[in-house]
Formats: structure tokens, sequence, C-alpha cells
């Protein structure tokens, strides 16, 4: 560590922490530490945020809080700015009521954009950001760091079992199931601090030496942005009010029943939580102890939460960490046995070859499927057991595998506002057999588990789903009668 002092002696727990700039500390003549905050859009239960103010509370320096949404990131668009716009406006509140200094800069075109990191960095004794293992965000910390002459450290303040403690790829869910479960008692117990850690220099009064941004004013005004405006805001709000909102009202009205409700798309009783996991306006560890403290662990519905949110959520962030970004979205990355048979089957005739225009426009042959995509298109995400049939589908009606993945991961990123997530890549990947098992062989998908729209509407009753997202001119979808209804 540099000049020798020890995070623990900070409270830091060190498995959070990667350091990506490994220089010394400046000796003196520097204004404050820098919290870069890219991806946890939240000041609570924030371990990345903590842990600036530890050091700034250690050098006696004031922490500021730094963010910033370049217009040309993939997929700009008014939905996704507008998620973060609400989230750093919720950000912009809770900084002034810790006293802490919050600057946002919000270049309007790409010329606009300016490598401010660097700029900061000849004031700040140390930068601590976010770290996450996917989309850009690697990439971003890494110019960081040419840039700087200062410390910079990523804090991993995404997992409740920090990525840094499962040190190998899991294979499975199954695999990585016990190792956590052992590390549970220590971090799902653990708080981050007894009580939010107090700035020691909180309310001194820093110039930021360029104009800062309002990310309401900015929310309400979207037209001046040179984005994608044709993927429009979503009715749901971001941000960490309603994140907090979103929880109380999963614990309340759909937690009971989650463990056997979950999978059917005719009923609402998932949690509707993952873009405010995915945005960091909620802390995976938050959502567990209070599903734990509303139910109880012995609880069904909680444990099938709990292996939802702790398991295979961080399943996805164990396989990006362990595997390379260039690679992460690859059929290189696959199990042997699924790149073998995908290989194998890669000439078999296609029952429908669609263009990504006939995919995105809806207009298949699957009535299913067409809901399912508008379902995206309009609401951001789609029901999770849909979204596992949307994307074997993409995979069965594309030329090659690795046109599948590609026409998966644009499409879901484009809309979902959950998307370029752990969770994005890895369940990507599992329409091509990440960590799943083989099946009986068939044609194009080979032995990698198959789903079908008939068996899904003999599975469930989608008369609900199908009365919200179909339309008219869809090819019809034999729907299932519902419970009790009169045979026809
Ligand atoms: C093709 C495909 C694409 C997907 N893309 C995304 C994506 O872009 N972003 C995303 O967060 N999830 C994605 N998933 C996983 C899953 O569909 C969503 O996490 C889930 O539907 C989110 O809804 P919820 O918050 O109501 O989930 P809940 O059922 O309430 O689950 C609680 C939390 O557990 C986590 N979770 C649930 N299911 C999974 C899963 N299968 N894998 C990993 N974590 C999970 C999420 O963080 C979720 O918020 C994808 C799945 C598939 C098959």
């Amino acid at each position: 560590m540099p000049n020798g002092f020890s995070w623990s002696e900070l409270g830091v727990d060190s498995a959070r922490l990667l350091v990506i700039k490994d220089v010394p500390l400046p000796d003196e003549g520097r204004d404050f530490v820098l919290y870069w905050c890219m991806v946890n859009h939240r000041v609570e239960e924030n371990h990345a945020l903590d842990v600036a103010i530890a050091l700034g509370n250690h050098l006696a320096l004031p922490v500021v809080v730094y963010q910033a949404i370049r217009p040309d990131y993939p997929h700009a668009s008014d939905r996704l700015h507008a998620w973060a716009l609400e989230g750093m406006a919720d950000m912009a509140t809770a900084c002034a009521s810790r006293g802490l200094p919050y600057w946002l800069e919000l270049p309007r075109t790409s010329r606009q954009h300016h490598p401010r990191i660097g700029q900061l960095g000849r004031r700040a004794a140390a930068i601590v950001s976010d770290f996450f293992p996917t989309y850009i965000i690697p990439g971003h910390l890494r110019g960081a760091a040419r840039a700087l002459n200062v410390p910079l450290f990523a804090v991993d303040a995404s997992c409740v079992v920090p990525m840094q403690r499962i040190p190998s790829l899991q294979a499975g869910a199954y695999t990585l199931r016990p190792k956590l479960q052992k590390l549970w008692p220590e971090y799902l117990g653990r708080t981050l601090a007894a009580r939010p850690l107090e700035a020691a220099s909180a309310g001194r009064k820093l110039e930021p030496g360029f104009e800062l941004a309002d990310a309401k004013h900015a929310r309400a005004n979207l037209d001046g942005f040179h984005i994608d405006h044709a993927v429009t805001p979503l009715a749901e709000r971001g941000g960490r009010k309603a994140a907090l909102k979103a929880l109380d009202a999963f614990l309340h009205e759909k937690l009971q029943g989650y463990d056997t409700g979950r999978n059917d798309p005719g009923l609402a009783h998932q949690s509707g939580l993952s873009p405010f996991f995915h945005w960091g306006n909620l802390f995976a560890g938050e959502a567990a102890r209070a599903a734990i403290r509303a139910r109880g662990t012995d609880d069904p519905s909680v444990r099938s939460f709990l292996e939802e949110l702790l398991v295979r959520r961080e399943l996805g962030f164990n396989f990006c960490f362990h595997t390379p970004e260039n690679r992460q979205l690859s059929v290189e990355s696959l199990p042997g046995w699924a790149r073998e048979t995908l290989t194998h089957h890669q000439k078999d005739p296609r029952e429908h070859l669609y263009s990504l225009e006939q995919l995105e426009h809806a207009t298949t042959a699957d009535g299913l499927w067409n809901a399912a995509q508008r379902e995206l298109v309009a609401r951001g995400r789609i029901h999770n057991y849909l979204r596992m049939l949307w994307g074997k589908k993409i995979l069965e009606w594309s030329r090659t595998p690795d046109e599948g993945l590609q026409r998966i991961a644009h499409l879901n990123d484009k809309y979902a506002v959950d998307g370029r997530d752990p969770a994005s890549v890895a369940n990507f990947m599992w329409v091509l057999g990440l960590h799943d098992r083989p099946f009986q062989e068939r044609k194009v998908l080979g032995k990698v588990r198959p789903m079908s729209s008939p068996r899904t509407a003999e599975k469930y009753d989608l008369a609900p789903y199908m009365a919200r997202w179909g339309r008219p001119g869809d090819p019809p979808v034999k729907l299932k009668r519902a419970r009790g209804a009169p045979k026809p």
C-alpha cells in the first residue's frame, strides 16, 4: 500500500479493493480525495465512497464526489440518460445532506467531452472509483491510470461477496453456491459501518474549476443531448428513492409466493429490481438483508430470492471477472461441449432466418416471441422466463452462433435498462450453454438446452401476458386454459 499504511486499520476490507495505479501518495499540497462514481449511483451502503472517506479522513482531506455522463457511450439514448440522470439528481441531494461536494459534468456532444480525470488528478491526493468487470468501465479505469500520477483504486461495491474472494472461474451455480454460502455469514451480517462514515472535512468549500451541470435540469431537457431519442424514457423512475420504494413494494406485495410465482409470466412476482442493481442505486446486500428481515432465512420465497440475487447474479460477475473483456461475448469462452456442439451444427438449415430489423420490429412468425420483443422495447426488460425463450429463439434464427450472440447483446443492451451488466453477459452466454449442462441432441442447437413457444404456452397461462404485449396481426399463440376455465 502507498506510504505503508494498512487498509484494515482504516476499516477497509482489502478484498473489495483493486489497485489500478500503484504509485505513492503525494506528500502534500493536494486539495481532496476524489470519488469518481461510475457505477454505484448511491451514497448509502457504498463501499467505494466509504473507502474514499476513510482515506480522506486519514489524510485530513475532504472528499469530492465526481460524476460525468458522456453522450457517446454504446447505445446512449433518452432511456439510459433519463435513468442515469434521475439517479444523479438523488446523488446530488444525498451528497448535499452529507456535506460532500458533488461535481457533475454532462457534455451534450462528444466534442464537448473533456477528459477531466487527469486534470482532477493533479489536485487529488488519490482517486477512488468503482470496479465493474465489463462494459466500458475497465477501459475507463485503464485510460485514467495512464493519465494519473496519483494512486487510483477501484472498489467492488457490486457484489455481496467480493469478486476477489472467489479466485477462479466457476463452472456453474452448483460450484459457486457452496463457496458463497460459507462466506455469507461474514458478508451478509456485516453492514458497511455501524453508521454512515462521516467525512471529517465535510462542508469545506472547494471550487471545481469547470462549469457544474444540474441533473434535474438535464433530465427535463434530453433533446439537447446528441443521443438516440428513439429509445424513449421509461414511465418508471430511476434513482435511489425509486429503488427503495420498489424494494419496499416487493417485500410487502410480491416476496411471499416468489418461489412458486417468479417463473410464471402471467403473475407479477418478480422484484423488478434489476435496473436498480445495475445502476448501483441499490446494493444487493441491502435487498438480501431486507428480505431476510421480512420473512427469515428458512422461508422458501426468501431462499429462492437469495438464490437469484446472490448466486445467479454473482455467477455473472464471476464469469466477467475471470474472463478477459474481449472474450466475454465469444463462443470461444463457452464450455467445451457447448462450443463443439454449436460448431458441429453450425451449417444445419434454420427453420427461419430473420434480419436484425425483423427481430427489432417484432415481425417474426412466433407471436409469443414478438410479444416479448415488444415488452423489451416498451418496458426496457422482459419477464425472466420469456427472456430465456427470447434469447434461445434469436440463436436459432441466426446464421451462426456468433451472429446470434451479437444480436442478443445488441437488442438487449439497446433497449434494456438493466443491460450492459455482468448479468447480461453471463445470460447471453447461458443461451449458448454457459453455466448449463448438455441436453438431448437436436438440429441447430445441438446439445444446448432448447426452449419453445408452444411448450411455454403449455406450461403457463399466457393470456394476461398476451393481452398486454400481443397485437391483433400476430401469429396466434395457442393459450393454455386458465385454471378453472370451462372447456371450449
Ligand atoms: C437472454 C437474457 C438476457 C438477460 N439480460 C439481463 C440483463 O441485461 N440484466 C440483468 O440484470 N439480468 C438479465 N438477465 C437475467 C434475468 O432475466 C434478470 O436479472 C431478471 O429477469 C430481472 O428481473 P427482476 O429484477 O424482477 O428479477 P428477480 O427475479 O426479482 O431477481 C432478483 C435479482 O436477482 C438477479 N437475477 C435474477 N435472475 C437472474 C439471472 N438469471 N442471472 C443473473 N442474475 C439474476 C437480478 O439482479 C434480479 O434483480 C437476462 C436473462 C436472459 C436469459
